[in-house]
């Protein structure tokens, strides 16, 4: 089964075409990295599976149904989605950010502060960072908390757009870690946007390979690193580090 499935989408900015014709569809609880240049066209994919941006060709169906922009809302509340900078509100603490989307939905302060808790600590923040704000935090602490954020509602897809791009190298393996432990804990249909080979290669059980906008090859990690199709994605398997 799939939770995410594009017929025929492409996308363009008044004139430049960002995608062209894709057809594909994502698997369930697995992490799918989608691989490319600046440029490629990951952004505008990515924007498109939350409805942040309308495709101006095809068809996108998510969670079961084809998209109906006009009921975004309610569907993004089944999307978690972290970026670069994480867009935490600086004026409101950790928890507050954390919680936010439970209060607006009315979900029980018990259950905001277990599911906070059990969050927080698979991410490795101590309870002290509740009450602190995110100007007083690390880089990694904040995208930590952008990530317990995105999580609240325990939303069946989990879209991440360069989350983790801004992060030196440590701080982004320990990331990682965490990562692929709250898959393990709570598996998710995991959408994973990244430049960053290495980063695609470590935690994408699938990857599709971008550029200009067209599917290079779209497969299991595997078959993307040992099989590669074509020129493009070997030289692109040439910078492995
Ligand atoms: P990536 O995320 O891989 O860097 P994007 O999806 O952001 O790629 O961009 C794909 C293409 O669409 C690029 O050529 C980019 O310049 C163009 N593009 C992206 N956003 C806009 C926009 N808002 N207006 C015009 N062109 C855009």
């Amino acid at each position: 089964m799939s939770l995410i499935q594009f017929e025929n989408v492409s996308h363009s900015y008044s004139g430049t075409n960002a995608l062209d014709n894709l057809i594909f569809e994502i698997a369930e609880n697995k992490i799918t990295a989608i691989i490319g240049r600046s440029g490629s066209g990951k952004s505008t994919l990515v924007q498109i599976i939350n409805g942040l941006i309308v495709p101006t060709k095809g068809k996108v169906f998510v969670l079961g149904s084809y998209l109906d922009y006009t009921k975004i809302n309610k569907l993004r509340l089944k999307i978690g989605y972290s970026v670069q900078g994480t867009g935490l509100f600086p004026h409101m603490t950790v928890y507050e950010n954390i919680s936010l989307l439970g209060k607006i939905t009315g979900m029980l302060k018990h259950d905001i502060e277990r599911r906070t808790d059990f969050l927080m600590s698979l991410v490795n923040l101590t309870p002290d960072f509740k009450t602190k704000y995110p100007h007083q935090l690390s880089g990694g602490e904040q995208q930590r908390v952008g990530i317990c954020r995105a999580m609240l509602l325990n939303p069946p897809i989990f879209l991440l757009d360069e989350a983790f791009a801004a992060l030196d190298p440590t701080t982004k393996n320990e990331i990682h870690a965490e990562l692929l432990k709250l898959q393990e804990t709570e598996p998710r249909t995991i959408v994973l946007v990244t430049h960053d080979l290495n980063e695609a290669i470590k935690l994408g059980d699938n990857i599709m390979v971008l550029e200009n906008g067209v599917i290079q090859q779209y497969g299991t990690r595997d078959e993307i690193v040992n099989n590669p199709q074509n020129d493009f994605v070997k030289n692109y398997m040439n910078h492995i580090n």
